[in-house]
């Protein structure tokens, strides 16, 4: 007899694909299900959960929230939890880099922020044109799906996805001055290339498979954006809150973007949320023009409250995250060190992977991990990295129990194929 999903549950499903078993628990970096089983997470709700499931702090104040009766949907009314979260944000997290941005909450996934940045470039700036790059994700709502490289979601776009142009990432192709190409593409009258509104770049793509912008190109590309009055918009709905070792994930390279997109773990408890940080200038819209019924999820901004408070009011948790991100790259170096054919390291922070040779391997190494106890997806072009995106807070006991995981579901994976 088929399960209930099986039955029910639209084939669209796919996570659940790749970890099957029906989960009940959740708490710190492991996942639980009804017999007792337990996995360590290195998935972490594909970056959604960077504080580890559950954690006690944020439960404790939604808790707390729910048993007073606090007002839990609230369209973009001004609500206290709103209040206290915009409050904390300021404080912990704006101020204190020198950032001065005004913030959008748009519906709650990071898709739909990513459209109402591109709507408010295009609106601010009069020009249609996005330019985004290979291997980019944004979304898979038509607006951020055309500016989504792969063709596996392009394919059932069914729709136009039309002003985008998707140009060369940092790296794509090996000797190619990719910033060299977008200037002469933006001055060239010629190239075919309408002056853009905005560029968009995760500095570190995460479903394109852990491929890390260098600074030099982030600086190069924020001056050229510059230089030409085209917008900048970080997408840091995956890198960000952290996971590369800073909350934002662009103040490695010391830049300022003008607008930041941010989702995933900005609710801090997996709630969901998104938002869009702007410059103060470019705020043009005019009440409700990009609106949505869940813009208010209360109970994220308590979390999110929470997370900041918990996290983000010390150093501790950066020196944390620098400490098990030095601590995950000499296991996956060891890994791969033993397989140097086949396998390569690369990421920085918590975001780091392995990237086969052979692109079937990656699958058979996350099978063989889920079956001995860890979960781990795989990401980019050809599902060929094995993406390791632990908890943030996960203890380096925790990591290297998942490390050691990994590394013997590598050698077998690896073995197997000969
Ligand atoms: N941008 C980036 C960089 C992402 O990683 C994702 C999700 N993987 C999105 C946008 C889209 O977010 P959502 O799935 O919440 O729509």
């Amino acid at each position: 007899m088929p399960s209930i999903f099986e039955r029910r549950e639209s084939r669209i499903r796919s996570y659940c694909r790749s970890f099957p078993t029906v989960f009940t628990t959740a708490r710190g970096a492991e996942l639980g299900n009804a017999e007792g089983r337990t996995w360590i997470d290195f998935l972490c709700g594909a970056g959604a959960v960077n504080y580890g499931h559950n954690p006690p702090e944020l439960k404790g104040a939604l808790i707390s929230y729910l048993e007073e009766d606090g007002l839990v949907h609230g369209l973009d009314m001004h609500s206290e939890a709103k209040q206290t979260f915009l409050q904390v944000f300021e404080r912990l997290i704006l101020l204190p880099r020198k950032l001065d941005y005004r913030i959008q909450f748009t519906g709650p996934t990071g898709t739909n922020a990513v459209e109402a940045a591109f709507k408010l470039a295009r609106k601010v700036t009069g020009r249609r044109q996005i330019v985004s790059f290979t291997h980019g994700y944004h979304g898979l709502t038509l607006g951020a799906l055309a500016a989504t490289g792969n063709r596996h979601y392009r394919q059932v776009a069914g729709g136009s996805m039309g002003d985008v142009t998707i140009l060369p990432f940092d790296g794509w192709m090996p000797g190619l001055d990719s910033l060299a190409m977008l200037e002469r593409y933006i001055t060239d009258p010629s190239s075919g290339l309408d002056l853009p509104a905005a560029v968009v770049v995760e500095t570190v793509q995460g479903e394109g498979g852990i491929n890390v912008a260098s600074t030099d190109w982030l600086r190069g590309l924020a001056s050229l954006c510059r230089r030409y009055g085209i917008l900048l918009i970080i997408d840091d709905i995956q890198a960000g809150c952290g996971r590369t070792g800073t909350f934002f994930s662009f103040e490695r390279a010391g830049i300022v973007p003008d607008m930041v997109t941010l989702s995933k773990s900005i609710g801090g408890y997996g709630l969901p949320m998104a938002l869009v940080l702007m410059r103060p200038d470019l705020d043009v819209w005019e009440p409700a023009e990009h609106t949505g019924t869940f813009r208010g999820n209360n109970l994220a901004f308590v979390a999110a409250a929470a997370a900041l408070e918990t996290f983000w009011s010390d150093d501790r948790l950066t020196t944390t995250i620098a400490e098990r991100s030095r601590e995950l790259s000499t296991s996956l170096d060891a890994i791969a060190a033993r397989h140097p054919t086949k396998l390569t390291r690369r990421g920085i922070g918590m975001m780091q992977g392995l990237i086969c040779a052979d692109p079937k391997r990656a699958g058979a190494i996350s099978r063989r991990a889920f079956a001995d106890g860890l979960i781990i997806e795989c990401a980019g072009a050809h599902d060929e990295v094995v993406k390791a995106m632990p908890p943030l807070t996960i203890s380096a006991e925790d990591l290297a129990r998942g490390c050691a995981i990994l590394s013997g579901a590598v050698d077998t994976a690896l073995a197997v194929a000969g």
